[in-house]
Order: structure tokens, then sequence, then C-alpha cells
């Protein structure tokens, strides 16, 4: 192959948390590298996320130090008998080296993120009291210059991301006795990133699509990128590293792959899947394809962003008193207050007789829970709007779902009475 436009060791595709980790380590160990973004900004999923890292097994904690045995148990007994483990023994044991070259090579500072919960802290291994979640520290943006505005950003959800509105007002209450700028959560992870690899010379191309992988008999040997209207070829002496995020915004894969529905993605709209579609046209072995970041959503009527409608993750609301979550036969069917992650399997529940009988849900909530937490967007107090189907009764609410009355009712009086008990026999 002779008509390379340029060349270099390490191509990179993708700017998130994976690519600027991976062109970051790459670039500190001597490699030329380059990274091509398909979109205008950099950070992708990573930098809208709550940019909590798990790393299951460290000594930074102030209860001492978090067992790799622990890790492993904890992840076995949550991997359903589907576990590789050296590739998971891997990613327990070189955690806490990461952790520390991201600090040697970036601004980025990482701190425990204190009181954080494993999400299935009652499993063997689990942690109740936190520990293995991992914040990065508040970075500021001005020292990156024009680049502190060409980090990818989305307007927040109203329960916001990974850490909450409160926990991030704290973040910036503590941020506030110095001058600055600063930002936290995946943007903060993403700058910190972004310092370590500008730092070592590589500079991001952005609107460059990578658009095929190139290869000899032996392997990928360099990529095709899209720029601007013109193509390139760029030569990888060293490998291509493909960090193009998920395909949740591509409807053929998301219904080819997916173990389930998905309604709508919560993520910026480059996730399409490029990176696996250039990996399967060389035959790439796949695995793990039906999991995802799962979330339970809501689409609000008229809501759109970029043209499609808006789906936005419901966290915080659902976890308050006074409400719980219903299917079309006012059943409960998990409890409201759980993990998001782990709801996706009760959502996309296979009846025999009734299909998807848990999608879609509602959220059911009575005025009080309105008057002292607000709903989504709707600030306490305020009038509901009609999407909300604000009901005299519960055949009247009823009537405008479509959910079965007397189930909830049924319902309603079983919650009722568990809450004078303060139990959950259901859900836990
Ligand atoms: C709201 C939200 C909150 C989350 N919170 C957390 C959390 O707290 N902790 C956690 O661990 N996980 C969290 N997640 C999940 C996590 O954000 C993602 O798993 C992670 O960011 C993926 O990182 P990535 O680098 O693989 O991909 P991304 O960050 O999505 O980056 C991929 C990049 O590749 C680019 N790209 C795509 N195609 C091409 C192409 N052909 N050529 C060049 N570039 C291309 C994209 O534009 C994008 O910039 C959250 C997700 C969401 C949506």
């Amino acid at each position: 192959m002779t008509d390379w436009d340029h060349e270099v060791d390490v191509v990179v595709l993708g700017s998130g948390g994976a690519g600027l980790t991976t062109a970051l380590t790459a670039a500190a160990n001597g490699a030329s590298v380059e990274v091509y973004e398909k979109s205008a900004t950099v950070g992708g999923t990573t930098a809208v996320s709550g940019g909590i890292l798990w790393i299951p097994a460290h000594n930074r904690s102030s209860e001492g130090e978090l067992s790799v045995d622990d890790a492993m148990s904890y992840l076995r007994a949550q991997s359903l008998g589907f576990m590789d483990d050296e590739l998971v023994e891997t990613f327990v044991r070189t955690g806490p080296e990461m952790l520390d070259f991201v600090e040697e090579h970036s601004d980025l500072q990482f701190v425990v993120a204190e009181g954080f919960p494993d999400y299935k802290p009652e499993l063997p291994g689990g942690r109740p009291s936190g520990g293995r979640s991992i914040n990065a520290k508040p970075v500021e943006l001005s020292q990156l210059g024009e680049w502190a505005e060409r980090i990818t950003s989305f307007p927040a959800d109203f329960s916001n991301v990974g850490i909450d509105a409160e926990t991030r007002a704290r973040i910036h209450a503590a941020v506030d006795d110095r001058s600055g700028d600063y930002c936290v959560a995946g943007t903060a992870l993403i700058a910190g990133l972004l310092t370590g690899v500008l730092d070592l010379g590589v500079v991001p191309r952005t609107n460059a699509r990578a658009v095929e992988l190139i290869a000899d008999p032996l392997g990928i040997i360099g990529v095709r990128i899209s720029q601007d209207g013109s193509e390139f070829r760029v030569h990888a002496r060293r490998g291509v590293v493909l960090a193009t995020g998920g395909f949740e915004w591509d409807a053929k894969l998301v219904e080819a792959y997916l173990r389930g529905p998905m309604r709508g993605a919560v993520s910026p709209p480059n996730n399409t899947g490029d990176g696996l579609r250039m990996a399967m046209a060389h035959g790439a072995d796949l695995a793990n394809m039906g999991e995802a970041w799962w979330v339970p959503i809501v689409q609000l009527p008229g809501d759109t962003f970029d043209g499609h409608p808006r789906s936005r993750s419901v966290r915080l609301e659902r976890t308050r008193p006074r409400s719980v979550i219903v299917n079309r036969a006012g059943k409960r069917f998990l409890n409201e207050a759980g993990e998001y992650n782990s709801m996706a399997g009760p959502f996309q529940f296979l009846d025999p007789k009734e299909g998807y009988a848990n999608d879609p849900a509602w959220i059911v909530f009575d005025a009080q829970h309105l008057k002292r937490y607000g709903f989504l967007g709707v600030l306490p107090g305020d009038e509901a709007p009609e999407w909300f189907s604000p009901s005299n009764d519960l055949a009247e609410l009823g009537q405008k779902t479509g959910i079965d009355a007397d189930g909830l009712a049924r319902t309603l009086a079983a919650w009722n009475e568990n809450v004078s008990h303060e139990t959950d026999p259901d859900f836990g």
C-alpha cells in the first residue's frame, strides 16, 4: 500500500474517555498519535455523563485497601456465569495504575465519591458504604483556551446526570472560593484528559470521521478519514484504536443486537456504531452485544433535540415518597428507587400473552408529592400540566392513561398498607 497521505504510530478514532485516555497513554509512552473525531466537539458521551469511574480495588479509600478478591466476588455474583475472568481481573488489577498514570500525565485528580454505594451493595463483595466510585476533581476550563468551548455539552436532565443537583451545587460551592470557571463530572474528565493530550502535542481533529479501516494480510494498518468534504488515508504503524462509542443512534443496529426494545437514547446523537461496522467489515468477533447502559426515560410532548424527539433519563424523581411506577395493569413491577441499569430487565420483561407488559409504564404520584418535590421540570407547588394527566380519582386517571383503574386501586391499597409498616415485601 503506497498511497498513504501520511503516517503516524497510533491513530485513535473518537475523543471520548476511551479515546483520549488511549491517546494520552500512547503519547506519554513516546508514540506519535493522531485523534480523529467525527463531531464538531470533543468528549462524546463521556462529556455529558456523570463521569464517575468505578475502580473496584484500590488503596485510596479512607476505609483501607479494597481487595481484588472482593471485587471479583462482586462482579462474579452479577455476571450470571458469563464472566471472562481473565479479562475482568485485568480490569480490576490495573485500575489503580490507570488512575496514577492519568494523574501523572494530565491535570486530572481523582477522589473517592464518599458515600456513593455500589449499585448492588447486597451482593457478595458489594460495598453499601461505597469507596469504589471515583470522581474527577473540578477542572478549571480557562486553562484549555479555545478548547474550553469545544467540549460536547448537553442541556442537563431534570434529575441531572450521575451526580445529583445537590452534589453538583456542593462541588461548585467547594470551588467558589477560588476564581475561575470550573467544570465537574464527565466534562471535567474530558477537560482534564484534554490538558494532558494537548500538552503532549496531540491536537484532536474534529469534523473528521473515520469511514474505513484499511488492512494488509497481517491486519489493520490504517484508516480512511473523511473531513470537510475530502478524504485522506492515514498509515498507522503501531495500531488503530476504535473508541467510537456506542450504536444506540443506529436504529438497525439497535434492532439487530439489543436484548429488548430501546425507546430512546440519552446520549449525543453521534453514536451510530461506526467503529462496530468498520470492525465487522473485517470479520471482527463480537460479544456482549445485547447489553447496554440502560436507564428509564421520559419523552415530553414537543421536546426535541437535533430534530429528534428528546429522551430524558428519570432518576431522582422516581426515588421519592408518595409515588409508584406501574404498568398498564396498574401493577408495580420493580423497586422504583433501584439503580437505573437493572431496571431494563423488568421494563423488557416479555409476557407470553401480553407482550412487553411493563412498557410503557407510568409514575403515579399524588398532589402532595407535586407540592413538595415538583416533578420533571415542574416546580414544587406549580400547576400540573395536561401531559401529567392530572386526575381527581383513579377512574379518571385510568381513562386518561389506559392504566387499569381497578388494578391500580389494589396496588395503592397494598402500597399504603406496606408504607404504614415501612416495608416493601414485593421489591425490597
Ligand atoms: C447521561 C449519562 C450519564 C452517564 N454516567 C456515567 C457515569 O457516571 N459513569 C460511567 O462509568 N458511565 C456513565 N455513563 C456511560 C458512559 O458515559 C459511556 O459508557 C462512556 O462515556 C463511553 O465512552 P467512550 O469513550 O467509549 O465513547 P464516547 O464518550 O461516546 O465517545 C465516542 C466518540 O467517538 C466519536 N465517533 C463516533 N463515530 C466516529 C467516527 N466514525 N470517526 C471518528 N469519531 C467517531 C463520537 O462522536 C464520540 O465523540 C453515562 C452515560 C450517560 C448517557
